[in-house]
């Protein structure tokens, strides 16, 4: 090898006039191009400054077009990617949380690129309110007076607190102090509200007369919070919703539920959002993209009086939901109001029998036997994911891949086209159907039989 020297870098307007530059111009504006050049040259020249031994080869104009054009190519490739979720893991927040009913990002994708009347009341030709257009499928689906939405449950959350209660002493448990994924830590989020925390009970054990010894001329309400993917067992007691609600109405305090992923219809152990709500909480706040299914959202359902002194906080303006999600929650929720919840995917991926979920299996390690890939099919147990339905893993069934150690072709997979997240489980690769969408069964084949020929080459 002949080691590339500073000086032996062609001068920019060389490598400009190659024809395969010169090419790229009919493609890309002339600025974008030179800049494109010019980067791969400042690449080499500040390898070459590290002390990197190069190959004279990459000063080859041809090879600097290349490298151009893969730069100017990845400008024009949308920013995410569509990946094949093969982890079982139904509201997998790494992947996106929930993919919406088709139906729901057609209306997203119809309110982006146009004008709409998020705000504005087309009969009476006047100011409207975004809210509008979702409370009222919200409060029929729940039995809820009143209903809001904005960006997240953590700005649902927040807003609740900063509304009703800065300044002021919220009671919750000591067992309900969690931290839920990335880093929304409910200590955290109340003391960013302004909201004083007032803890009771014990990290195990929380009783009623916990919360009412604690009540003083300062508390304003019960904040109780679902758990979610943090799960207690053994010596533990829990005080439910109706009786902490009781109680606050009785010491004339509100109750207010963080329910996270709140399921609309009955899903495992989960109590449904109209039960929370019939059981006596004042608000309860959950995420549009979780068991709903929807786009990301917070929800927060509950009495009218309350949710008015929300929309006039000065915070909400903050946190309000854009159209697209406007267009895409108000979609999904009608879809459960049709009786047509089966095309939202996070819910038919959640009640999936597993008896289909075999099949399936089936026909995919078909399809990769056909493709002279040898599988098994296995059970396997998925999960609801995003903090939902904790306690009950989803009974499922798979493909076990074998060939090679199954990080590389892990690795592999991921890098492939589409490409395709799975789970390693006693060393071996496995691919759960459950949250793969029928129409990928036959890219995932593919992608699998690409990956090993891949894995194998490399050996
Ligand atoms: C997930 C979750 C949140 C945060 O909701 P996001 O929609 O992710 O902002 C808050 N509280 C609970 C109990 C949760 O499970």
């Amino acid at each position: 090898m002949v080691a590339l020297r500073l000086r032996d870098l062609p001068a920019l307007h060389r490598v400009l006039g190659h024809p395969a530059v010169q090419a790229l111009l009919t493609e890309h504006p002339q600025a974008l191009v030179h800049e494109a050049v010019r980067e791969a040259l400042g690449g080499l020249r500040r390898r070459i400054a590290q002390g990197e031994e190069i190959d004279q080869g990459q000063a080859d104009p041809a090879l600097l077009a290349e490298r151009a054009h893969a730069a100017l190519a990845w400008l024009r490739r949308p920013a995410l990617r569509g990946v094949i979720n093969a982890t079982g893991v139904v509201v997998h927040t790494n992947l996106g949380r929930a993919p919406l009913a088709p139906s729901a990002a057609q209306a997203a994708g119809d309110a982006a690129g146009r004008y709409v009347d998020l705000e504005f009341d087309l009969d009476a030709g006047r100011r409207g309110s975004r809210q509008d257009h979702l409370e009222p499928l919200l409060c029929r689906l729940t039995g809820a007076e009143a209903a809001l939405v904005v960006n997240n449950n953590a700005a649902a959350v927040f807003l609740v607190l900063a509304a009703l209660a800065r300044g002021r002493e919220v009671i919750l448990s000591r067992g309900e102090l969690v931290e839920i994924g990335g880093s929304f830590r409910i200590p955290d989020v109340m003391a960013e509200s302004g909201a004083v925390l007032r803890e009771v009970g014990t990290t195990n054990r929380t009783h009623l007369r916990d919360y009412v010894q604690a009540v003083g001329p300062e508390t304003v309400a019960f904040l109780r919070v679902h758990p979610s993917n943090f799960r207690q067992i053994g010596f533990t007691h829990r005080v439910t919703g109706e009786d902490l609600a009781q109680a606050a109405h009785a010491a004339g305090l509100l109750f207010l539920e963080d329910l996270g992923s709140g399921a609309l219809l009955p899903l495992g152990d989960e109590p449904t959002v109209r039960e929370v709500l019939e059981s006596g909480a004042d608000l309860l706040t959950m995420s549009g993209d979780k068991l709903v299914g929807g786009p990301q959202a917070g929800i927060i359902l509950g009495r009218r009086a309350l949710v008015e002194r929300l929309r006039q906080a000065p915070l909400y303006r903050a946190l309000r939901p854009d159209k697209m999600t406007v267009a895409a929650l108000a979609e999904t929720i009608r879809l459960y109001l049709r009786g047509e919840e089966a095309a939202v995917p996070v819910y038919a991926m959640l009640t999936a029998d597993p008896e289909g979920l075999r099949r399936r299996a089936q026909s995919l390690r078909r399809r990769l036997s056909r493709l002279g890939v040898k599988t098994a099919v296995v059970p396997l147990y998925g999960r609801a994911g995003g903090g939902a339905l904790p306690e009950s893993p989803l009974p499922s069934y798979g493909v076990a891949l074998q060939g090679g150690s199954p990080d590389a072709l892990h690795h592999r997979l991921r890098l492939g086209e589409p490409p395709v997240v799975g789970r390693i489980e006693d060393d071996r690769l496995v691919l759960d159907v459950r949250t793969v969408f029928p129409a990928q069964e036959e890219p995932l084949a593919q992608a699998v039989a690409d990956a090993l020929a891949a894995v194998a080459r490399e050996g």
